[in-house]
C-alpha cells in the first residue's frame, strides 16, 4: 500500500466539517436547504456556532466573506457561500461543486445620475472606485486596460461618490433599487452571482471526504430540482389520452392508472414544471379533465 492511500484509508479523527453562513442573505436558505435534503443541524446550546449535521457531517458558522479562507485553511472541507466571495478571496484551493441558485445577485459598476459615463470602458485612468471587491474590481479594469484606484470600503459604499471619495462604485445590486435610491446609474455588470456549494481541493483529491461531497451535492441538487417541479394527477377522458400526453409529457411519458370505472376514464400522473401549473391546469381541464390534483415533490432524482 502506498503512502497516499494509507492516508486515503485512515479513519478521519473528526466528521466532515460544513462551513455555512452564520447570519446574513445566505443564511436562512442554506440551513433550510440542508433541512429539505435530511441533514438537520442539532444545536447543542441556543447560539451554538458548532452544530450536527446528520451522521457524517458537523457544520460550523462563518461569516460568509470568511467561508473561503476558513476552506482554504482545512478548517472546514465544504462550505455554502457566495459566488462572489469565492471570486473575490482569489482562492485558487476552492472547487465549485453546486450552484444552489439562491441570493442571485448582479456585482456592478455604478456612477452618479449625473456622470456622461455610459460603460465602464468610457472612464478614464486614475478613476477612483469604491468597493468591497478589490480584486474583482482590480482584475475587470486591467481587462478594460484602465488603471483605477480603489477606496476600500467594507459596504455602503452608495455614499462615496457623493462624498467626493471615489468616482464610481463596484458593489451587489439585486433590484437596482439602492442605487436609484442612492443617484446612482449601473453602466456595466462584472458577473452574476449565485450561493453556491465548494470544497477545498484537498477534500476532493481524498476519496473517502469527495464520496460524501458527491452523495451530499446528489441530495442538495434532488432538493432543488425538485422545487421547481409539482406533481400533478387528475383524472381523464381515455379517448382524450393523446392530447393529455402533450399537455403533461412528465418526465418520460405521463404515468396511467386505470380508474374502476366503465372504462372511460383513466388517472394520469405526471411531473409538470411549477412554473406552468396554471396552464397545465386550464389545458387539462378543456380536455375534460377532473379532479386534479397538485402536491409539492420533495425531491426528484431523474
Ligand atoms: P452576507 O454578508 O452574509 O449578508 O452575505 C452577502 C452575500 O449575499 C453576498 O456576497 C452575495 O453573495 C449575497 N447577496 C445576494 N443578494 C445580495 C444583495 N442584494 N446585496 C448584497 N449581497 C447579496
Amino acid at each position: 500500500m502506498t503512502d497516499d492511500q494509507k492516508r486515503n484509508d485512515a479513519p478521519r479523527s473528526r466528521p466532515i466539517r460544513i462551513a455555512l453562513p452564520n447570519k446574513g442573505r445566505l443564511a436562512d436558505r442554506a440551513l433550510e436547504l440542508f433541512e429539505q435534503a435530511g441533514l438537520r443541524a442539532q444545536f447543542r446550546a441556543d447560539r451554538a456556532l458548532v452544530a450536527s449535521l446528520g451522521p457524517d457531517f458537523q457544520a460550523i458558522f462563518v461569516r460568509s466573506s470568511d467561508i473561503p479562507e476558513y476552506l482554504a485553511d482545512g478548517a472546514a472541507e465544504i462550505g455554502v457561500t457566495g459566488a462572489d466571495l469565492v471570486a473575490e478571496s482569489g482562492r485558487e484551493e476552492i472547487v465549485e461543486i453546486l450552484n444552489l441558485g439562491f441570493g442571485r445577485c448582479r456585482l456592478a459598476v455604478a456612477v452618479r445620475d449625473e456622470s456622461p459615463v455610459r460603460r465602464a470602458s468610457m472612464l478614464p485612468a486614475g478613476t477612483r472606485v469604491a468597493t468591497s471587491f478589490p480584486r474583482i474590481a482590480r482584475r475587470y479594469f486591467e481587462g478594460l486596460g484602465t488603471e483605477i484606484v480603489i477606496a476600500p470600503v467594507t459596504g455602503a459604499a452608495e455614499i462615496a461618490p457623493h462624498l467626493g471619495v471615489a468616482d464610481v462604485i463596484v458593489d451587489l445590486v439585486s433590484t437596482g433599487s439602492t442605487l436609484r435610491v442612492n443617484g446612482l446609474r449601473e453602466v456595466d455588470t462584472i458577473m452574476v452571482s449565485t450561493a453556491r456549494l465548494v470544497a477545498s481541493r484537498t477534500a476532493v483529491e481524498d476519496e473517502p471526504t469527495k464520496r460524501a461531497i458527491d452523495d451530499l451535492a446528489t441530495a442538495l441538487e434532488s432538493v432543488l430540482r425538485a422545487a421547481q417541479k409539482r406533481y400533478l394527477m387528475s383524472n381523464v377522458p381515455r379517448d382524450k389520452l393523446d392530447e393529455v400526453r402533450e399537455v403533461i409529457p412528465g418526465l418520460s411519458g405521463p404515468t396511467i392508472v386505470e380508474v374502476m370505472d366503465d372504462g372511460a376514464w383513466v388517472a394520469a400522473h405526471a411531473v409538470v414544471d411549477a412554473d406552468r401549473v396554471y396552464q397545465t391546469i386550464a389545458r387539462l381541464k378543456e380536455l375534460g379533465a377532473e379532479g386534479i390534483l397538485v402536491t409539492r415533490i420533495e425531491r426528484l432524482m431523474p
